[in-house]
């Protein structure tokens, strides 16, 4: 089978990081101190945070949510990229993690940007829509625990105004969504929502080999 889509090695890998906005000093020090931990594979890529920043100045994003903060490396790249009222509220149930996160936000400035949820994410975007928080988000991102992925699709697209944004992370997921051999609750799951984006017609979508696969979202 063809393909038109280039098969990215170490070398194009050092090209594209050569021409792309450098990460910020305190950026570059959080993901590479992440990098030694062992869910190190759970951050995203520099590569991935550059378009992430991208999408906040295109967007015009003023109010974002992040569904999965890990050590706060995403989090911190939408953060330096929003305007000075801008708000991100980060949702993650990892004190540890967030801890790291915190401390890097701070390093950088931006901790008053971001709200960290401690709690199961569905909490805090129930809670919000319960706040009549409908449609007043520019962004989300999410890129937390797969079997749930479709609650937070459901409930971000909620929260979003039309036109706003949703990146999914992961729908790719290492090419375990094209293997049927894979039947594990997490391929399932972004499996399912791929298919129901797909033909989702409140959104218009794009699935892109960004990343370990990254699907953006229109509000319509
Ligand atoms: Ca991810």
């Amino acid at each position: 089978m063809s393909s038109s889509t280039i098969v990215v090695n170490d070398n194009i890998v050092a090209y594209l990081l050569d021409h792309i906005r450098a990460e910020s000093h305190t950026a570059r020090a959080l993901r590479e101190a992440t990098a030694t931990m062992p869910a190190a594979v759970m951050q995203i890529s520099p590569l991935q945070g550059a378009f992430m920043a991208w999408m906040v100045h295109q967007f015009n994003v003023r109010n974002a949510i992040e569904v999965g903060t890990f050590t706060g490396y995403s989090a911190l790249c939408v953060a330096e990229a929003l305007p000075a009222e801008g708000k991100l509220i980060a949702c993650d149930v990892s004190e540890e993690w967030t801890d790291i996160a915190q401390d890097y936000w701070r390093r950088a400035g931006v901790e008053s940007k971001i709200d960290l949820q401690l709690r199961p994410a569905i909490e805090t975007l129930d809670e919000l829509l319960a706040n009549n928080r409908a449609s007043t988000f520019d962004f989300a991102f999410i890129d937390a625990d797969k079997p749930n992925y479709d609650g937070y699709y459901e409930r971000c697209l909620q929260l979003l105004r039309v036109g706003g944004v949703v990146a999914v992370d992961n729908v790719l997921w290492s090419g375990q969504v094209a293997n049927e051999l894979s039947q594990d609750s997490s391929t399932r799951a972004i499996r399912q929502l791929n298919d129901k984006i797909k033909s989702d017609d409140r959104v218009s979508a794009v699935m892109l080999p960004v990343g370990d696969g990254l699907t953006l979202a229109t509000k319509l």
